[in-house]
């Protein structure tokens, strides 16, 4: 019997977190160098200090995304809140655990704010998803917009790795 390594159907849905750093949308957790990746408009390409491809089995790096949104109340409440939550479509070399997965490309197609966070807040994502010439929505309906751009990995491609999709 033949193990086929399984191919990702084109692009893959994935939702994030980042802050607004001062060279612009950053991960929000920044726990590893890599994670220092600048978000901009477009495509973003996955690169690693080590000089090899991202993501590399044995290594963190590649772009990360969860199969779900994130839950807002883990990053507390009102202007303690300065998440920016969204989704992003992915491709190219992916490699899954259970939980989210990493990616080699990806792009924001959607930007959201929490109902819990400050106006000026909300605001400031607002005039993101503009400059990123995106979709701006409250958390709750991230899920049903970010599915008009992509689907999350199946269930039973997760954790399944290495993998790959092509658009
Ligand atoms: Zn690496």
């Amino acid at each position: 019997m033949t193990v086929e390594v399984p191919l990702l159907p084109g692009e893959v849905l994935g939702y994030r977190v980042w802050r607004l750093g001062d060279s612009g949308l950053v991960s929000y957790v920044s726990v590893h160098p890599d994670a220092q990746t600048v978000w901009a408009p477009g495509v973003v390409v996955a690169a690693c200090r080590h000089g090899h491809e991202a993501p590399y089995a044995g290594c963190s790096c590649g772009l990360h995304a969860s199969y779900v949104p994130p839950n807002p109340c883990r990053d507390g409440f009102g202007k303690h809140n300065t998440a920016v939550y969204g989704a992003v479509v992915a491709w190219g070399t992916i490699d899954t655990t259970s939980t989210d997965f990493r990616t080699q490309y990806a792009r924001i197609v959607c930007l959201a704010f929490w109902r819990m966070q400050t106006w000026d807040h909300t605001e400031q994502i607002r005039e993101l998803a503009q400059h990123f010439g995106v979709r701006c929505v409250e958390l709750d309906e991230l899920v049903d917009i970010a599915r008009d751009y992509a689907r999350e990995i199946p269930l039973q491609l997760r954790g399944l790795s290495p993998a790959s999709s092509r658009p």
